[in-house]
């Protein structure tokens, strides 16, 4: 039989500054801090100290049974049916599926884009469905990033200022420099005057996700972000997006049809007909 886990011990999230693993196997009667759980087995009436992160790893994202249903008159279209699962921190995801299995509609859910009819989201532990508008705003803001199939950046502006003005309507100061060392880091330090028609798709692309990143996000969502670009240069948005997942720990949920582009990540979602039909994680687990 198990141990009894004390779940009241847990902190909210683990966070990555747990205890050295070195810490893990003490038997000391150590304090409770955020980086340990302690298991106890009472039938043997002993207490064991363990490290907390292998255990139960934090959660960036989770979808609960969502879905979402358009109306038109008197008939409702499902788009999404009963969509659950959970994406820990530092993780980096595709969901596939046909065209209009529901891809899109689910990634605005998730970043708190539109409302699901039943169901909820957590976003770091805070759930998008109880709030208005606003505090989903609020949280995009300060937690999540979006990069859309069609770049949709500002024509009238430059490089520069595409990944600028969004810093500085927030009100950031540095926004210039920051703006600078994002666009370096995608490759494009020497393209900040050129307007978009100037730019490839592939370095369009670059800029949106300079864009993104301008708010060090905890979560990026990508909806199709190779879908306009020919092979090689969405094989080179893949790797920029997997080297910032590496080095910013960003956690990175990306949306294509592109079954290559998607065996690069770490495990995939695949849709059908607005259900999840498989799920990578779950045949490993
Ligand atoms: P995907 O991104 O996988 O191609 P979408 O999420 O864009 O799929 O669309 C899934 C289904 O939902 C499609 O059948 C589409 O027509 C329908 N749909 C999407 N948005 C709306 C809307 N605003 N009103 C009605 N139906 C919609
Ligand atoms: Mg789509």
């Amino acid at each position: 039989m198990p141990p009894d886990v004390d779940f009241g011990a847990l902190p909210e999230r683990a966070d990555d500054a747990a205890a050295p693993e070195s810490a893990g196997a003490s038997r000391d009667p150590a304090p409770q801090s955020a980086s340990v759980v302690t298991i106890v087995n009472a039938s043997a009436a002993t207490v064991t100290t363990v490290a907390r992160r292998p255990l139960f790893p934090a959660l960036m994202l989770v979808a609960r049974e969502l879905s979402k249903e358009y109306r038109s008159g008197d008939n409702r279209l499902a788009v999404l049916r009963d969509v659950s699962f959970t994406i820990p921190q530092g993780a980096f995801v595709a969901i596939v599926g046909p065209s209009g299995s529901g891809k899109t509609t689910l990634l605005g859910l998730l970043a708190g884009l539109d409302t699901p009819t039943r169901g909820s989201v957590l976003i770091d532990d805070a759930d998008l469905t109880a709030m208005d508008e606003d505090e989903r705003a609020k949280l995009r803001g300060q937690k999540v990033g979006f990069v859309f199939q069609s770049f949709q950046l500002l024509s009238t502006l430059t490089a520069l200022e595409n990944v600028q003005v969004p810093l500085e309507l927030r009100g950031e100061s540095g926004a210039g420099e920051r703006a600078r060392e994002l666009l370096a880091r995608v490759g494009l330090a020497d393209r900040l005057d050129h307007f978009p028609t100037q730019l490839s798709g592939g370095e369009q692309q670059r800029v949106a996700i300079a864009r993104a990143f301008a708010n060090a996000p905890r979560i990026l969502f990508a909806d199709e972000p190779t879908g306009n670009l020919d092979s090689d240069t969405g094989g080179r948005i893949v790797e920029l997006l997997e080297s910032l997942n590496r080095e910013s720990k960003t956690t990175i949920v990306l949306v294509t049809h592109d079954a290559t582009l998607a065996a690069r990540t770490q495990r995939i979602i695949r849709l059908s007909d607005g259900r999840v039909v498989s799920d990578s994680a779950e045949r490993a687990a």
